[in-house]
């Protein structure tokens, strides 16, 4: 009884970081429950794709993560870019300062 009482939790801190870092709280949450200690190590290890930097691809344009080799799109090997481009959170936050 005690060690669902933990599940429980754990399930609930895993979610709240989850629902704070703007991912899955619910699938989080689960898997704080099941794994209490793991996966509130995870949660906290799990980086915000949103903060990510960015750059676009050459060939067709479309916008990917800095670190992908591969452009999800349409395939084309992607250098390292000279110019970056802000992360998605970076620019919602000079859009809304306030936030
Ligand atoms: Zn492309």
């Amino acid at each position: 009884m005690i060690y669902l009482t933990v599940c429980v939790l754990f399930g609930v801190a895993t979610s709240m970081v989850a629902r704070a870092k703007g991912t899955s709280w619910l699938l989080w949450g689960l898997i704080g429950a099941i794994f209490p200690v793991l996966g509130l190590v995870g949660v906290l290890l799990f980086r915000r794709e949103t903060e990510e930097l960015r750059r676009q691809c050459p060939s067709c344009g479309r916008v990917c993560m800095i670190y992908d080799a591969l452009c999800t799109r349409c395939g084309t090997e992607l250098e390292f870019p000279e110019v970056a481009i802000e992360s998605s959170a970076d620019a919602a936050h000079r859009a809304h300062p306030a936030t």
